[in-house]
């Protein structure tokens, strides 16, 4: 097994809510509450949740773009933590990231040749002023657009090509991690499965490791080796990708997998869809217990009194993490 090159520990990322005219603080947004995360070189963590779960707030974190208010980050074997500034920039160049939307992503105003240039620029010792040009046009090679194209803007080129101007400014500076925010999200259906092929090929070639946050099952299931579930700035289950799309044992993973469309409207979606009721709650006011349990066909009573662990439960084949006091495979 590979070594673990990116490590959380009970992270935490709560942002006080103000109010009044003193601006006093009168509780606290969870957004990410006590995730344990890991991964390995080379591999795939998909990581899916409906929108406003913490996912993209927790990718923030694992590259050190915000600064958890609890727990612990350990990248490359290093406490991402306790870093200066230097240092921490310096771990940066090994974690990088590619945003959702390629159309507010890249400055409207600089050429590709510039937006790909960035990082050179930021991290002055990677490569020589004189060579920044040429290596560009290698990475737009790369990512499959025409070296050419370098003296060109974004408004001329197609969301797919745009996103992949992110992608060679993500791997400019050879990371060992790409956080990929919603990669595809943004993209038409036949663009994404380009995209995600391209994502596929680096990672082949670069030995990249990849966190791809995503709310679209089905693509996340194409391209990762693990899944971490969020709810609520919980994960709620996590294991191999056959674990959870064959064996999901939580009630959440099983009701957004039963609207993924299938060509089998036997196997999930069609009659055998799972339709969850009411709104996400507010993550300043989670529920006690189980936070899912206001939306959960199954809760009972223990669910609102005592919050479920994350731990290590039976799928049926075999045993994989999962958050609830009533795990089971249901089909
Ligand atoms: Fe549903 Fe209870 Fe399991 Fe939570 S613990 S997912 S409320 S059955």
């Amino acid at each position: 097994m590979s070594q673990v090159i990116l490590r959380g520990s009970a992270l935490e990322k709560h942002y006080p809510v103000k109010a009044g005219l003193f601006r006093r603080t009168v509780g606290q947004v969870r957004a990410v509450d006590g995730v344990d995360i890991e991964l390995r070189a080379g591999e795939t963590l998909g990581l899916v949740g409906e929108s406003g779960c913490g996912k993209s707030t927790l990718g923030r974190l694992l590259m050190c773009l915000e600064r958890p208010t609890g727990g612990q980050l350990e990248i490359l074997g290093r406490n991402a933590l306790s870093l200066d500034g230097r240092s921490l920039r310096r771990l940066r160049r090994d974690v990088q990231i590619v945003f959702q939307d390629p159309y507010t992503s890249l400055n409207p105003r600089r050429t590709v040749g510039d937006i790909v240039a960035e990082p050179f620029r930021i991290h002055r010792d990677v490569a020589p002023r004189g060579d920044i040009r040429r290596r560009v046009q290698e990475l737009l090679d790369q990512v499959g657009l025409n070296p050419e194209h370098i003296n060109r803007f974004p408004h001329q080129f197609s969301g797919g090509q745009r996103q992949r101007i992110g992608i060679a400014r993500g791997i400019a500076l050879n990371p060992k991690v790409l956080i990929c925010d919603e990669p595809v999200s943004a993209l038409d259906v036949s663009v994404q499965a380009q995209v995600v092929n391209l994502l596929r090929q680096l990672q082949r070639d670069l030995g990249l490791a990849y966190v791809f946050i995503a709310h679209d099952l089905a693509v996340v299931r194409h391209i990762s080796d693990r899944v971490a579930v969020m709810y609520l700035g919980k994960i709620v289950e996590q294991g191999d990708e056959a674990a959870i799309y064959d064996r999901p044992t939580h009630p959440y993973t099983q009701a957004l997998l039963s609207a993924v469309p299938t060509p089998d409207p036997k196997s999930r979606g069609g009659e055998g869809q799972i339709v969850l009721t009411g709104d996400v709650p507010s993550p300043a006011d989670p529920p006690s217990g189980c936070r899912f349990h206001t939306r959960c066909w199954l809760a009972q009573e223990r669910c609102s009194q005592a919050e479920p662990v994350l731990e290590a439960r039976p799928d049926g084949v075999g045993l994989h993490a999962s958050a609830c006091h009533f795990a089971a495979v249901r089909v």
